[in-house]
């Protein structure tokens, strides 16, 4: 009866580890029959993955415009003041911490000089200006039409002109960032699909206004806090289909991918600077700094994730998982919905963990690889490009890939070389994303915790209380 009971709770999460496995399977067993595959086939095997991709996107817009506008119309402009200090500060201070740690691997390990040198390339990326690339951030912050943020399209560095991303189709189904390589020009900082940054914005500032009237905002509040509860009993809809999705998504990649083998061994350093980075940084930076401000089991918290970590994993997007990310914090880990709201859709736009280490391997490893020694001062350019470039990424598969081009052009590496790792990073991209989402949620515990005397104060959320000014 107990064990039922504990299948029962658990089912979600044994459905989606069950759902890795066949998809690894399924994967492998195809390959061997498949060689060479043909595009059409991975198109229909890939289907239900992309119904699951377009499922969680298609919740994305919705699921953030309410959540920050009731997160933000709930609570008093001091609170969400001091709230969105401490989200940005943890942002700020984690993601930093990622590149050092990050820098400081590969420059021990020394990835590239080691293995083979003869890594097989492939694609060719667009030149991007570091300042273009800042520019091109603040002024997604102020889209000129909201509308339009909310669509699939691209805007472009100064005097570059726009460019839509192609949607997936049999001749062209590649993920995202690769995709992005074959364009003509294309936005670093806005790697795909809607500008979420602007709709991020104009959603904190609207709900801060609302806060601010009180009893005239609220019923707009009270609207958004409606379409927040039907949007997450949509998502758990999604999150049952998610399993299904999951298989498909990962057989699908396993197929398409090029020589595993020889991938391995040209870049089997590589990986394992990228892998242990991550990997320290997930379990054992970020739950010290969970230890070291909650006094709360880091790793209770962590296994109260594992849904949200899976379908980062299976999905390679942070933005698409954001959905989970909240069920998972406000149901596994009882943080109060008013923090995951605020938190989590600022965390799977600008906080990136994960990417920002990512980055700052990659580019000291294709330094060491060409043979170019960067001095101290360039070291320090790459690690606060790096976390500026992980910051304008998008929440989508490899993004972090295009905006290295920022990194690169800083400390005027030869950007053409981002195709030495271009083949990996697919494999990359999906750890890096899982740890992108695992940095999100620490932050929304450690807020929760650090601001509840500040949310015990405001009534729970409900809009009818009228707020004092
Ligand atoms: N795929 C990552 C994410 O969605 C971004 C990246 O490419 O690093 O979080």
């Amino acid at each position: 009866n107990k064990i039922v009971k504990g299948l029962k709770a658990n089912l979600l999460i044994i459905l989606m580890i069950i759902a890795v496995i066949v998809g690894l399977g399924l994967g492998f067993g195809l390959r061997g029959v498949w060689t060479p595959y043909e595009t059409r086939k991975i198109f229909y095997l890939r289907f239900p993955g992309d119904l699951l991709m377009n499922m969680l996107k298609m919740l994305i817009l919705p699921l953030i415009v309410s959540s920050l506008i009731t997160a933000m119309g709930s609570l008093d402009t001091n609170a969400s003041g001091r709230m969105g200090l401490r989200t940005v500060v943890y942002y700020m201070t984690t993601t930093f911490s990622a590149v050092i740690l990050g820098i400081v691997l590969v420059v021990t390990i020394q990835p590239g000089h080691k293995g083979s040198k003869n890594i097989t390339k492939a694609g060719s990326p667009k030149e991007a200006e570091p300042l273009d690339a800042l520019f091109d951030l603040i002024r997604n912050c102020f889209p000129d039409n909201l509308i339009e943020s909310a669509f699939n399209k691209q805007v472009t560095s100064v005097g570059k002109k726009n460019v839509t991303l192609k949607s997936p189709t049999p001749s062209n189904i590649t993920e995202a960032g690769v995709t992005m390589f074959e364009v003509d020009t294309m936005s670093v900082t806005k790697a795909s699909g809607m500008n979420i940054l602007g709709i991020v914005v104009f959603s904190l500032f609207l709900g801060g206004v609302l806060s601010k009237m009180g009893k005239d905002g609220a019923p707009l509040v009270k609207f958004f806090e409606c379409l927040h509860v039907a949007t997450m009993k949509l998502v758990t809809l999604v999150i049952w289909y998610s399993p299904v999705g999951i298989v498909f998504l990962i057989a699908a990649k396993l197929v398409e991918m090029e020589d595993l083998d020889a991938m391995f061994e040209q870049l089997a350093y590589y990986m394992v600077t990228v892998l242990a980075g991550l990997f320290i940084h997930a379990f054992i930076v970020l739950p010290l700094i969970y230890v070291i401000f909650t006094r709360k089991n880091p790793f209770r918290f962590m296994v109260g994730m594992i849904k949200a970590i899976l379908t980062a994993w299976g999905t390679a997007s942070s933005s698409a998982t954001l959905p989970l990310t909240m069920r998972c914090l406000e149901e596994n880990n009882g943080v109060d919905p008013r923090v995951t709201m605020f938190v989590t859709p600022i965390g799977a736009t600008i906080n990136m963990d994960g990417t920002a280490l990512y980055e700052a391997v990659a580019s000291i490893f294709i330094a060491q690889y060409i043979g170019q020694t960067l001095n101290v001062g360039e070291v320090i350019i790459v690690s606060l490009t790096a976390t500026a470039a992980a910051i304008g990424a998008a929440g989508v598969p490899q993004a972090g890939l295009v905006t290295m081009t920022i990194v690169l052009t800083a400390v005027g590496l030869p950007i053409n070389e981002i195709t030495l790792i271009l083949s990996i990073d697919w494999f990359l991209d999906r750890f890096r994303t899982a740890v992108n989402v695992l940095g999100d949620a620490y932050g929304a515990g450690i807020v929760e915790h650090l601001s509840r005397n500040d949310i015990v104060k405001v009534p729970e959320v409900d809009m009818e209380v009228p707020k004092e000014q």
